[in-house]
């Protein structure tokens, strides 16, 4: 093949017509086990819980959008970084970045503890941290960025050749971005892993996740996990991620162009007190994403005057969805204390930067006047109910 940028490569790659009939979409192999030709012709896919066409398909695509040479797709995101995770064993310590999301947290809270494996945390935005809890059995470190719901972005380089220095390896979950603005296997890390729910199905209709990386060994080991944990995607969602990745670019143009705009109306908008998002040349990492990342993003957060008038703005959009998640083509809007942060302490989300004031919106494709004029109504109205006018 001839050498191809992101949203050709998004539509070609391992994505030759089907042999029989030469259609042009991927045909769904929706079974669960497929026929062998003879005893002494093991067939390279023979059930679908060790791998299925429309996920081998998605796999190369997922990692040449990662500009990496091996992917494993997996039924969650949380699959993804469990699977990450068993390349600890007993007596063995990992660092994880403070700001890391909740699923992984409650892993390293709750159950690596059970198969001896601890935890310690560091600040990325401080990469000097990592030598403070690094220890002889530091094997691991994982962080992401933009952060959530702060949208803060670490130095990914940074990060990556202080925790080199120790031989950890670095994983990187890359699903806020997407590798449509960020690859950070260029930049360092050993393996990427991606709730695939999100920018990469972009339509909010499928779970999944992925793990991406250029070395041959953490890839078997990866496949053989999902393999014997059995946390394989079904084809029909391989299909339909297919099918959403295809347009991964030109949505995250949108997404982009959209929450620049609907962040730049908010910081102008009353009763609206901090606005965070990486495209504000005052976000105190502005400087840092645009040295890493294409574009900065679908996801704004933003703080209200007081919590009443937050809970209220949630409640009173029209456009803006009310819902956990994040990456679908429709905008959402969340409540980080019951939703993605319900199960940290009022103390440990102000301790964090979430204070309970905070809305976070995953900005979708729709017209940006529609979206800014639905965030102002909302406001209007939740100053109106709350009596602060
Ligand atoms: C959603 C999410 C996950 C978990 O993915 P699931 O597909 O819900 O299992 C992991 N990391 C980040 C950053 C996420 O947003």
């Amino acid at each position: 093949m001839i050498p191809m940028r992101f949203a050709t490569r998004a539509l070609r790659v391992a994505q030759e017509p089907d042999p029989k009939f030469r259609a042009v979409v991927p045909p769904l192999y929706q079974s669960s086990t497929f026929a062998w030709e003879s005893l002494d012709d093991i067939p390279k896919i023979d059930y679908t819980r060790c791998t299925n066409p429309n996920r081998d398909m998605l796999e190369q695509v997922v990692a040449s959008l990662e500009n990496g040479r091996f992917g494993v797709l997996y039924s969650s995101g949380m699959a993804a970084i469990a699977a990450t995770f068993s390349l600890l064993q007993n007596g063995d310590h990992m660092l994880m970045a403070e700001d890391i999301y909740g699923g992984t947290f409650r892993l390293a809270e709750k159950y690596l503890p059970k198969q001896g494996i601890t935890t310690s945390f560091f600040d990325a935005h401080n990469p000097e941290t990592i030598r403070k809890v690094v220890t002889p059995q530091t094997k691991l470190l994982i962080f992401e960025s933009p952060t959530n719901p702060t949208l803060r972005c670490p130095d990914l380089r940074k990060v990556a050749e202080v925790a080199h220095e120790y031989g950890l390896t670095v994983v990187f979950d890359n699903t806020f971005a997407s590798p449509a603005l960020q690859n950070p296997l260029d930049l360092g890390s050993d393996i990427v892993v991606h709730s695939t729910t999100k920018y990469i199905s972009g339509h909010s209709d499928v779970i999944g996740g992925a793990t991406i990386t250029n070395d041959l060994d953490i890839q078997n080991h990866l496949f053989e996990w999902n393999k014997a944990y059995g946390c394989a995607p079904s084809p029909f969602d391989n299909w339909l991620s297919l099918r959403g990745v295809r347009t991964l670019g030109l949505r995250m143009e949108k997404h982009c162009s959209n929450a620049q705009i609907v962040a730049e109306a908010l910081t102008k908008a009353e009763g609206v007190t901090k606005v965070h998002y990486p495209g504000l040349p005052d976000h105190p990492d502005h400087e840092i994403a645009k040295s890493q990342m294409r574009g900065f993003g679908g996801m704004v957060s933003f703080e209200l005057e007081t919590v009443e008038l937050a809970r209220a703005v949630a409640e009173s959009t029209k456009v803006f969805l009310l819902a956990e998640s994040l990456g679908g083509v429709e905008s959402l809007v969340a409540y980080p204390p019951l939703m993605s942060h319900a199960t940290m302490t009022e103390e440990q989300r102000v301790e964090r930067g979430i204070p309970p004031t905070m809305l976070r919106l995953s900005v979708g494709i729709e017209d940006p006047e529609d979206l800014v004029e639905d965030l102002i109504q909302a406001i209007a109205s939740a100053r109106k109910t709350t009596a602060l006018v």
